[in-house]
Formats: structure tokens, C-alpha cells, sequence
């Protein structure tokens, strides 16, 4: 019996990213039902002849927020370069907003704008109505009056653990929230309602098409600060059932949303999802992932655990986001209940809490390959790489943050320490995993720019940041593609293009492995396949 496939993709330069040195090319993609079943000249009921353009498996993101970044695109975009260009924006958008609704926007940078946007301003622009505008950093946001009052911050300030509500000489609120003084709004904005996730998960999503991701990790649903809803689930699950869910997610759950179990005392289940549900419960399409767990915060706000001072502020550290013994029991009783475990850890000093629950927790009950990871690995030293490999753990770090965030970067930690940051190359030397992640909206998602970045390493204003970091255009396609799909432990289905893996393709208008590097971020995506069917298509447009 002869092979008859769906669709043959001819006339290509395909990229396998298989064999030992991910180098593997073909000159066609033959794909029936949603694999790839050859990669040369087979009959098809279909050809499509790619004129020549390179095929690569479809682009994959470690670590994103799809439903953040899915409601940021609908709310007033605040990356302007001036404080009336800011009003204005907020302006039109309180003259289409219902008598009452919010006005809600992102993006501002007081350093552009000239400091932050004041109650005062905020009412006029909006007509009173209630405005809530985040910074570009998340670190911080300013609320108009309308919200102030309903906060009971009207007239007078209070004292918030770990944030500030920050009032001016007479003691009045100006509208801005710091840091934990942002969490002051949840009751007021969550949960989101299902409906309103489902339209930022499928606005994010087409997105992610054009960009050529097939398939993305979001990084914490259910609970937490990063949370949307405790039902979270349920709109992945119904985006997903009306058509509105076209590439494939894996879903991190909150730390905060596990809980004791009352299983037998024999099933050494301590903790997890009502039901028992835990990592790899779904299919190929949507399926739940690692425990999500923060243990420290940020390089630039100086909340990242560090064994030394921050070069800009002697004698800060930074600090843990809860005891050490607290962070250490919860990793070790996920690793014990069947959970992948990932844990957002920056400084050096949170690595090595991290890494050690993670050796304590293979100690005491040893599991096969949990492949647990640690997300931003922000600062590690060399023993800490070493220890990483030997544990089998998966660093996933952003290489867009060395562009946009760098100059930053090179300031809380030194030149010397900086080549400690974000690191790629000594990664890969170690035999760790290394997956392509952007932590979207953090920093732009588009995963070209994320492969230049991995390649150049310059921070925005054009300094080099530990260029011996650098990988090669091979080395940073691999990451966004077989590397994601190992940080899955999904390496057997997707990632690579050989005959059984899942057709997930990327058709590009040049190659990302063979350009100048500083042109791998302007390759156009020309049609992207997710399980066979074109999803997006340049000429179609959608
Ligand atoms: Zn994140």
C-alpha cells in the first residue's frame, strides 16, 4: 500500500533541528492528519509549492502570560513619549466608555513621560470615571480618584506590607501603588470573568499565529498575584471547544491553588488539584503543567535574592517572597505529589534555595526525570550551572530581557557581574536543556526578535552584555522549538520534523540559522501550521 499524504509542502528549505547537532535539512514536508509522515517528494492531494522559503518546526514560548497580554491589547496603549499624548489617549478612551466603566491602560514609563500620571489629571482626562493605568514594569500603577475612593484612599494614605501608597506633602494620595499596594485593587478587578478571558486568550493567540508560535506555556493561572480567575481553566476549555484556541498551551498552576489532598495515606499525595489532577492531565492541545512558585522578585525594582549588594544600592540584597523553610516544603511536596515543578527564582541567592529543595526533593522521594525548571535563572555562578545540570533541572531565561532591560541590568549588577546574567551559552556547554521564552507582556514576544537577541546580546542603548553568552542562529533557533518542547518533557511529539512528530510548522521568508544576525528579527512568517492545518497565512492575511 502506498502513502497517500494530506499535504505536501515541496520546494523548501526545511530546518529538522533533529540529529546531534540539530542541523538535519530536507526539501519537503509531507503531513497526513496532524503528523508529519515523510520529508521528501511523496503523493499528496494537495502540494504547495514554498517557492523556495524555509520550513522550521512552529516556534514555541516556555514561559508567557496569554491572558495578561490578551487583555493588555484591548486595553489604551500607554507607550507614548509625553504626559499630554498619555491624557489624550485616556481621554478618547473615557469618551467610548459607558458612564461608570473603567479606563483601563499599560505601558507608561514615567522616564518618558516625565513622571507619573496624577489623580487630578486622571479625573479631568476621564470625566471621573475610574482609571487604572500600570507601568510598564508591573512594579507599579496609578488609579484616579473614582478608585482611590472606593480603596478608602480618598483623602489619606495607608500603611501596606511590602508596597506603598505613595501621598504628596499634605499627606493625600497621588494615585500611585507600589508594589504590593497594587494587590489593594484585586477585589475591585478580580476575578475576570470567563467570557472576558476567552476573548484575551483568542486576541493573544492570533497574535502568537503571525509570529509563527504554535504553542506557548502561560505561566500562571488559578491564583496568586498573577492569576485571573480561580476558574481559569474553564476558559482555556472554552475558548478551546468554540474554535477560539488555535495553538497549543500548557497551563502552570499557582502554588497557591494546591492543596492538602485527602487521598489514601498510601498514595504519598500530599498536595495538588481537587480530583488528583497534576501535570501532564490534558492532551497535545491544552494540558496542565508545572507548579507555579515565585521565590523571589525583580532585577530592576531590586526585589531579586542576591548573595551580594545590588551595584546601585549598597547594602540591598533583595529578598525572599516568604520563608525559606515555606518555599522549601512546598517544592518538596509537589515534587512528592507527581507536580513538574517551576520556580521563578533571579538572584543567586533564591537559585540556591531552589536548587537545593530540588535536591532534597529527589533525595527523599526519587522520581524519573522530573525535569523540574527554574524560570528567569536572572543571576546564577558557575557552581550554580554545574548543579543545575547534575540535577537535571531547566533554566528558562528571557534573552529579550537583555535588550530591553539590559542598561538596567548592567547598573543593579556591574559589568564584572553582569556576564553572570541571563545565561545562554554556558548553558548549553553544560548539556542543560535550554529552552526560547519571552515572558510576554513583560517584553515584546515575538520569538525572531527573542533568536537575535540570544545571538547579539546588546542591551538597548547598544552595550554589549556578556557576549560570551552568545549563541550561535542555530543554537537559538533550537532553544525556541526542541528546546521548549524538552522543557515539556514533549521532545517525543514536538519540536523536531520527522516522520510521527506533530506537523507544526513555521514557513519563513528567510533563515534564521544563516542570516546576519542583526536581520533575524525582520524574517517574515509566512504561513504557520499547527497539526496539519495552515492556522495563518500572510497572503490571507486574518
Ligand atoms: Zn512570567
Amino acid at each position: 500500500m502506498s502513502l497517500l499524504a494530506d499535504t505536501l509542502f515541496t520546494n523548501a528549505r526545511v530546518r529538522t533541528l533533529t540529529g546531534p547537532d540539530r542541523a538535519g535539512t530536507a526539501e519537503a514536508v509531507a503531513v497526513l492528519g496532524d503528523r508529519v509522515v515523510a520529508l521528501e517528494e511523496v503523493p499528496a492531494r494537495r502540494v504547495v509549492d514554498l517557492g523556495g522559503a524555509v520550513v522550521a518546526p512552529g516556534f514555541s514560548d516556555a514561559h508567557n502570560h496569554m491572558a495578561w497580554y490578551g487583555l493588555t491589547l484591548a486595553e489604551v496603549d500607554l507607550r507614548v513619549g509625553s504626559m499630554d499624548e498619555l491624557l489624550d489617549r485616556v481621554a478618547e478612551r473615557a469618551r467610548e466608555t459607558p458612564e461608570g466603566e473603567w479606563v483601563v491602560g499599560a505601558g507608561y514609563d514615567d522616564n518618558k513621560v516625565g513622571g507619573h500620571p496624577h489623580r487630578d489629571a486622571l479625573d479631568r482626562a476621564a470625566d471621573g470615571r475610574p482609571v487604572w493605568l500600570r507601568h510598564t514594569s508591573g512594579h507599579m500603577c496609578t488609579v484616579s480618584s473614582a478608585v482611590l475612593a472606593r480603596l478608602g484612599l480618598a483623602e489619606r494614605g495607608r500603611e501596606v506590607p511590602g508596597g506603598v501608597v505613595v501621598v504628596d506633602a499634605d499627606g493625600r494620595p497621588t494615585g500611585v501603588l507600589q508594589e504590593t499596594a497594587q494587590e489593594l485593587l484585586n477585589p475591585l478587578v478580580l476575578p475576570y470573568p470567563v467570557d472576558v478571558l476567552v476573548d484575551a486568550i483568542e486576541r493573544a493567540a492570533r497574535v502568537y499565529l503571525r509570529q509563527g508560535i504554535t504553542r506557548c506555556v502561560e505561566a500562571g493561572i488559578g491564583g496568586g498575584w498573577i492569576g485571573k480567575s480561580p476558574v481559569e481553566v474553564a476558559a482555556y476549555q472554552r475558548a478551546r471547544d468554540a474554535g477560539r484556541l488555535p495553538v497549543r498551551v500548557e497551563l502552570m498552576v499557582a502554588a497557591e491553588v494546591l492543596h492538602p489532598l485527602a487521598g489514601h495515606a498510601d498514595d504519598g499525595l500530599p498536595v495538588g488539584l481537587d480530583l488528583g489532577l497534576r501535570t501532564g492531565f490534558g492532551d497535545d492541545r491544552l494540558r496542565i503543567g508545572p507548579m507555579k512558585i515565585f521565590s523571589d522578585g525583580s532585577l530592576i525594582g531590586h526585589t531579586a535574592a542576591m548573595c551580594h549588594d545590588f551595584a546601585d544600592a549598597p547594602g540591598e540584597r533583595g529578598y525572599l517572597q516568604g520563608e525559606a523553610d515555606d518555599l522549601r516544603r512546598t517544592i518538596v511536596d509537589a515534587h512528592r505529589s507527581g507536580w513538574r515543578v517551576a520556580a521563578h527564582a533571579i538572584g543567586d541567592a533564591a537559585i540556591d534555595l531552589v536548587l537545593d529543595a530540588y535536591e532534597e526533593a529527589q533525595r527523599r522521594w526519587p522520581r524519573p526525570d522530573p525535569r523540574h525548571r527554574i524560570e528567569h535563572f536572572g543571576v546564577a555562578r558557575d557552581d550554580q550551572v554545574t548543579r543545575a545540570a547534575a540535577l537535571g533541572v531547566v533554566p528558562v531565561p528571557q534573552a529579550r530581557f537583555v535588550r530591553e532591560l539590559g542598561d538596567g541590568f548592567l547598573r543593579a549588577l556591574g559589568p564584572k557581574r553582569a556576564g553572570q546574567a541571563y545565561r545562554l551559552r554556558s548553558l548549553l556547554d553544560a548539556g542543560l536543556v535550554l529552552p526560547g521564552s519571552s515572558d510576554r507582556p513583560v517584553v515584546d514576544g515575538a520569538p525572531l526578535l527573542g533568536m537575535q537577541d540570544m545571538v547579539e546580546r546588546r542591551t538597548a542603548a547598544g552595550a554589549a552584555f556578556g557576549p560570551a553568552e552568545a549563541l550561535t542562529g542555530l543554537e537559538a533557533l533550537a532553544s525556541y522549538t526542541v528546546g521548549s518542547a524538552q522543557a515539556s518533557h514533549l521532545e517525543d511529539r514536538l519540536g523536531t520534523l520527522a516522520p510521527g512528530m506533530l506537523a507544526d510548522l513555521v514557513v519563513l521568508s528567510d533563515d534564521p540559522a544563516a542570516v546576519a544576525p542583526d536581520r533575524i528579527g525582520a524574517i517574515e512568517v509566512l504561513r504557520t501550521v499547527v497539526g496539519g492545518e495552515t492556522a495563518w497565512d500572510a497572503e490571507e492575511g486574518g
